[in-house]
This record gives structure tokens, sequence and C-alpha cells, in this order.
């Protein structure tokens, strides 16, 4: 729905009041343009980015408005871009100059030439985001809409202004824009505008890594990322950027036996963790939570289909996953890295009658993981059987009240040896040696069997044993 607001509405912040009167004094065609303009006609909350074009030279119409605000902010230039920003506590206001682009082949650079605002309307991406309003004097406040944006909005349609064939070869980023938009706002694409991308979808590989992840990740950012990952799929831009994940598509049938789609499986995932959390790192997990079973499948009769060691295959290919598409491999990471290595185990667990040794370790192993590994693991429940749904989420929530009780009970979070590697070597005279090793080890799966509680008075009992087993002598001074 387009909103009925008069568009004075969307200039209501005193910020207008100001460019108003700049643009008065310097007397060439200027508009607010873009998301800006888009987002206040489908009453999202707007953005702080506001993106003003002008007949002439967007640097100094900058300049200009710094000089007449209080302060007098800075002027961020970027002259690649030939673009300049003033950033207030409020809004980023980014000033341009009218401008017509022509693009070579092989680049996403294009030459640029000064133009007229309709020069400008033809290069932006997509009908819903040229549309302007103006901040002259004598329309101030009017709608220029020339590619009919309104009614694209009006019916929610994603649609190039020129020949999408141009639009998308001219600068492939587009392709994955288009999807984004589609899956932020709901909205289609226009079959003319999707069958372009389908055919240029190659031409995504002069696109940096870095721009392609940005889009990725804000579609992972919406509340269904579904919508466009099957979109990006079907465009044939999914498998350039995550062949980890195309890979799992499909379904393989020997003797009766089949395995589930898990490429859709995995989208399901993704849209069930979405409903419960905002962490994008944790919606990435749920995306690549699977991405092992397509390089471990086998058939192995009687049992049928099997993915062995699929989750610790998935946390490698997580590693050169992130490395391939330049993301940080820092903690982030890790992160994602260790819930796909953990990503059965809480399952395991639920499967199966919970036993507090069982979840002892689950919570060892987690550490500061536990929440988000439960979480991606509920979403995990995709079968469209009710009676296993129900059973499935139940025994989820006797791991998550087990997992409270042995907790409270035994501390095993963030789980401190109650007898410390010095320890032991005052106590049996040890230099650095395996012994060391030995009896942390032999302490460590003691509490976590349940067989000693997480205590100091015991580990003591228990080191004295396992120390005299090992031939050691005690040297009870150490207390
Ligand atoms: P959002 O801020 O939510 O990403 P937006 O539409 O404001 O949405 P920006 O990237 O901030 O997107 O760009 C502002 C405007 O610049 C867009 O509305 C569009 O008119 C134009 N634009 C941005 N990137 C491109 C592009 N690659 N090709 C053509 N026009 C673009
Ligand atoms: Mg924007």
């Amino acid at each position: 729905m387009v909103s009925k607001k008069p568009i004075s509405e969307a200039l209501q912040n005193p910020i207008f009041e100001n460019l108003r009167k700049v643009v008065l004094s310097w007397n060439k065609p200027t508009f607010v343009i873009g998301g800006f303009v888009r987002d206040f006609l489908l009453e999202r909350a707007l953005p702080n980015d506001i993106d003003i074009v002008t007949v002439g030279d967007g640097m100094a119409l900058a300049q200009k408005v710094a000089d007449s605000m209080k302060n007098s902010p800075q002027v961020q230039r970027f002259k690649n871009f030939g673009t300049a920003m003033i950033k207030t506590s409020d809004f980023e206001l980014e000033f341009v100059g009218a401008r017509r682009e022509s693009y070579q082949k092989d680049s996403r650079k294009p030459q640029i030439s000064s133009g007229s605002l309709e020069d400008d309307q033809n290069r932006r991406d997509f009908t819903i985001n040229a549309l302007a309003i103006s901040l002259n004097d004598h329309n101030y406040g009017e709608l220029l809409d020339p590619f009919n944006g309104i009614r694209d909005l009006e019916n929610g349609i994603i649609r190039t202004p020129l020949d999408p064939d141009l639009t998308f070869s001219d600068d492939p980023l587009r392709m994955l824009r288009a999807v984004r938009f589609a899956s932020q706002l709901n909205f289609s694409i226009a079959p003319e505008t999707f069958a372009s991308i389908q055919k240029n979808a190659a031409r995504l590989g002069i696109i940096s890594r870095e721009r392609c992840v940005e889009e990725l990740h804000k579609i992972l950012k919406c509340p269904k990322p579904s919508k466009g990952l099957l979109l990006l799929d079907e465009a044939g831009l999914l498998e350039q950027i995550l062949p980890e994940v195309t890979a799992l598509k499909g379904i393989e049938e020997i003797d009766g036996h089949k395995h589930k789609d898990n490429f859709y499986h995995t989208f399901e995932v993704v849209d069930n963790i979405c409903a419960h959390t905002d962490k994008l790192w944790l919606r990435w997990a749920a995306l690549l939570h699977d991405i092992g079973k397509a390089p471990t499948k086998k058939f192995k009769p009687p049992t049928g289909w099997t993915f062995h060691g699929h989750e610790f295959v998935g946390s490698k290919m997580v590693y050169r996953l992130f490395k391939r598409l330049k993301m940080p491999l820092n903690d982030k990471m890790k992160y994602v890295q260790k819930l796909v290595l953990m990503s059965s185990r809480p399952i395991v667990i639920a499967e199966d009658i919970v036993t507090d040794s069982a979840v002892r370790r689950l919570i060892f192993d987690a550490g500061d993981l536990l929440e988000d590994l439960i979480t991606l693991c509920e979403a995990d429940i995709t079968t469209k059987n009710p009676k296993r749904f129900a059973r499935y989420h139940k025994n989820f929530q006797i791991v998550r009240s087990k997992i409270d009780d042995v907790e409270a009970r035994d501390h095993i979070r963030n789980f401190q040896p109650p007898i410390s590697g010095e320890f032991i070597m005052k106590s049996f005279h040890l230099k650095p040696s395996k012994e060391i090793g030995i009896i942390k080890e032999t302490i460590k799966e003691a509490i976590l069997e349940g067989e000693i509680p997480n205590e100091f008075e015991a580990a003591l009992a228990l080191m004295i044993k396992k120390g005299k087993a090992l031939g050691l002598t005690y040297d009870g001074e150490t207390l």
C-alpha cells in the first residue's frame, strides 16, 4: 500500500527547511531521491540516510549546506564516486551532482558526465528507487516520478527504469539488489526484469565479493530470507556465491530409501530461526549448518542414506567459504564453525533418554554458545509429521530444563577445573609431563560423567587415587 499522506510530511524534519533555504540561494534544481522517498511512500521507518541530487556540483552544494548548519559539520568527500556526505546526529546527508553514466564491458566503474535530473533518474536501479521530491522553491514538495514508480510501489514490483539488460550488464550488483529489495519489501520482480537477471547472472563475477556479501547480509536480515534465497537460486546467482548451499539440492532414491532435500530444508531452518533471533551470525549458521551433507552423502545398505561426519566436514567448509567470500576470519567465523560442528549434538540427546551426563557434556562443549545452539536445533525441526514435530519440541523442552537443573547443581558452564595443573605438579613433585594431563582429564571426565561433584575435595581424592595408579608419590604438604 502506498501512503496517502501528503508528500510534504516527508519533509517535516527541520533539516529540510534548512535545505530549502540553501537551495533557494544555490538556485539549481535539487531533489531528495531514492530510498528515503520510497520508504516514506511505503510508510516504512524513515531511513537516516537521505540522498540529495542536484543539477550541478554536488560537492559544492554539500559545502554550502554544511556552512549553513549550526556547528558547520565536516563534509566528507568521496572523489571516486563524486559524492559528498554530511553526518549529523540524526542523519547522513549524501549529495551527488546529477549525472549520466556510461559503462565499459568489464568494469563496474562508469564514465561519468554531468547531466539533467532525467539523466540521473535513468541511471538509477529501479523505478521505485528513482522517485524524487523537489526541494526547489517553485515546486517544493512535488513528487517527480518519470517511470511510474508509484504504480510499481502499489503493485509491489521491482522493475528497472530502462532496458533491464542494459541496467544489469552496466552494474551487475543491481541483480542482487533486485532480489534483496524483493525480499525486504516482499515485492515480486517484474517478469522481463527477472528474465534479464537470469540472462546476465554470470556477470556477477565482476562484482567484488564484499559487495555481494553485503547484499547477502541484508537478505539474511529479512524476516523471511527464504524469499530472497530462492529468488537468488532461480536467477542463477546463488550457485555463484554459495555453491556449497546449492550442492544440497535434490532427493535421491535407492531401493526405496529417500533422503530429504537438504536445500529446501535449509531454507526452512533459516526462516524458522529468524522468528527467534535477530543475530545475523546465528542466521548464517542456520544457512550453513548442513553444507557438509553434500560431500559426505553415501548410500549404505541396509541403513539407507548416511551423512557421516557432515558436521565436521561442514565446519571445515565454513572456513573456506568465509575465505572465498572475503568475510572476516575472526570470532564470527569461529562461532559459525562451532555451531555447524555441534549442530547435531542436542538433537541426538533429545532423541534419546536425556541423561544428566549427556547434558553436562553439552554444556561443557558448547560453552557460551549453548542457547544459540539449542535455538538452531529447534529451528532444525522441519518434519511435516505433526506428532513427530510435537515430540521433538517437547524433547527440547526437556533438554532445556535439564540444562537449567544440571547447571544450577554442577556449574559446568565456563568450567574451571577444581584442581589446576600447577597443584598437581606440586602434589607429586612433577615437572611438566603427560601425567599431569592424564590426571586433569580423569578429573574432568569424572565430573562430566557425574561420578564426582564439581568440587575441590572430591577432585583431590580422585587426583590422589589416579596419581597412585600412575605410580606417583603424593606429597600431602600441598594442602
Ligand atoms: P537501502 O539504504 O535500504 O539499501 P536505498 O534505496 O536507499 O536502500 P542505497 O544503496 O542507499 O539504497 O542507494 C540510494 C539510492 O541510490 C537508491 O535508491 C538508488 O536510487 C541509487 N542506487 C544505489 N545503488 C545503485 C546501483 N548500484 N545502481 C543504480 N542506482 C543505485
Ligand atoms: Mg539508502
